[in-house]
């Protein structure tokens, strides 16, 4: 897919309904009809026609074509699918969840044919597929045979139901907001191909999964529109094991070519010999290449050298990466003591890192005992310095009106408010001060807002577009105090 012309940043490239919507593989389990989350619920309700968990008789998703329709109420009553699960074993329960959304696709072959067909055109990359014990004997095991071994719906074929696995695989969007995991196989969006820097975001609108596609930078004409199919927070050789386990194609994309991913050494390790340094991949387009320190300077003090297999980068990131896990995400200290921890090891814009400092980026000002006015002056700057920090990194690898960058410039506003407010408070600034640093938060509330204004107001981010704007409207107050100085 490219731009027929110059797209603006910010202009809707694609806005279109959902073929198919439904539960995620591995996901908990949902009500069928509104995919509300039901394992912490305790009322088990059941839909009264085909026995499967719902959230209630009300559901909003009774009878709605994103939702549990008639016909496949009546197709998983009939098949007796109910008696094939209970809540005595979640584990199992989930795993017949995994054939909900290949069963929705089916159905649309006698209710929409053109839907169907639309679907089918789809790439399911099956000759790659079959040869991959991990993704084909799992779907055997999980979709084929529950579709046609226990629910014995045989006016389908193993292939077709394979096809369909690796249609979902290769081209659904995880959508759903709040903590609601669906997927959802669109009409057209499937077609954006691949890049690690995206020039589009998108976002559902939480009511119908309509699936909004905006430009996040100014595309020229002629140039491919992009989305990501990988984490963009990861690293090369992460994101590239990531695409050819999942999306079945390696990537050759300019960050990926570049050791550095565009200067901003998201992988980069610390040299331990010269400490200078930095421990970048000598092929990155070849995961089992080596790693040599960058530190060759002609003049003045070079390193040494020193080089490690690919194979140890892998095994030490793996080890940071568990340790990681371990922490509680709320725990800003535990946070803080781990960044300070690997100093030494990685580099300040590691992806590990950088997802640490995404977090504490949040926390500081949202948590029990971190309230935003309970923040010491020193809590405070250290919100500033790692929004700051993080924001350099976001600006290259997810330039543009992406919600990464507005929920962050909205979370540099909040302390910048603050100290200057106890700064003025205690006499310490000049009107010339207060105007220029009220204009840095006003610039960044102006820009937070101008991109998570286009979020769908039931999201996290859409909300805080509506407070960024609010935010403006009280900076006004101070415009007049600075009047009466
Ligand atoms: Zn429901
Ligand atoms: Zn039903
Ligand atoms: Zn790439
Ligand atoms: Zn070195």
């Amino acid at each position: 897919m490219v731009a027929k012309n110059d797209i603006k940043a910010g202009k809707i490239i694609i806005r279109e309904n959902p073929l198919v919507v439904g539960p995620c593989v591995g996901g908990k389990i949902q009500c069928i009809g509104c995919y509300k989350n039901l394992e912490d619920e305790d009322k088990k309700f059941r839909c009264m026609g085909c026995g499967w968990p719902m959230c209630s008789k009300q559901c909003p998703g009774i009878d709605e074509i994103y939702g549990h329709t008639k016909i496949e109420c009546s197709v998983l009553k009939e098949c007796h699918s109910k008696t094939f699960f209970t809540w005595d074993d979640i584990e199992d329960m989930r795993t017949n969840y995994h054939s909900i959304v290949p069963l929705r696709c089916l159905i649309l072959k006698s209710t929409d044919p053109t839907s169907f067909q639309t679907l089918m055109d789809m790439e399911s990359h099956n000759e790659i597929r079959k040869n991959i014990p991990a993704v084909w004997l799992s779907n055997q095991n999980t979709v084929v045979d529950t579709i046609l071994g226990k629910w014995k719906l045989t006016e389908y074929t193993a292939e077709e139901i394979h096809t369909i696995c690796g249609i979902l695989e290769v081209n659904a969007f995880e959508i759903g907001h709040q903590g609601v995991n669906i997927r959802g196989i669109y009409p057209t969006a499937f077609l954006m191909s691949h890049d690690c820097v995206p020039n589009t975001n998108h976002s559902d609108d939480g009511i119908n999964f309509t699936l909004t596609v905006r430009a996040s930078v100014d595309i020229p004409e002629n140039h491919p529109i992009t989305l990501s199919y990988a984490y963009t927070l990861q690293g090369t050789l992460r994101r590239r094991e990531h695409l050819l386990d999942n999306k079945f194609f390696e990537c050759y994309c300019r960050r990926c070519s570049d050791p550095s991913e565009l200067g901003t050494f998201v992988s980069a390790l610390l040299c331990p010999k010269c400490k200078t340094g930095y421990v970048l991949s000598d092929d990155p387009l070849n995961n089992d290449s080596t790693w040599s320190c960058n530190n060759t300077k002609e003049e003045g003090y070079s390193c040494p050298g020193y080089t490690i297999s690919s194979k140890s980068v892998r095994l030490l990131i793996d080890r940071i990466s568990r340790e990681y896990e371990t922490i509680d995400c709320n725990d800003i200290d535990s946070l803080e003591f781990f960044l300070k921890k690997y100093r030494n090891v990685l580099h300040p814009n590691h992806y590990i890192c950088l997802g640490v400092k995404l977090s504490l980026s949040q926390l500081y000002g949202k948590i029990d005992g971190y309230l935003i006015y309970e923040l010491t002056d020193k809590q405070l700057s250290r919100k500033i310095e790692i929004c700051k920090e993080i924001m350099q990194t976001f600006d290259v690898i997810e330039p543009g009106l992406t919600k990464l960058r507005g929920v962050t410039l909205y979370e540099l506003h909040a302390p910048l408010m603050v100290l200057l407010t106890r700064e003025f408070e205690r006499g310490f600034l000049t009107k010339d001060d207060i105007k220029s640093r009220l204009r840095e938060v006003v610039s960044c509330l102006i820009d937070a807002r101008n991109i998570l204004e286009l979020e769908p107001k039931i999201s996290t981010e859409g909300a805080m577009g509506v407070a960024a704007q609010e935010a403006l409207l009280q900076i006004k107050d101070w415009e007049k105090i600075i009047g009466k100085i």
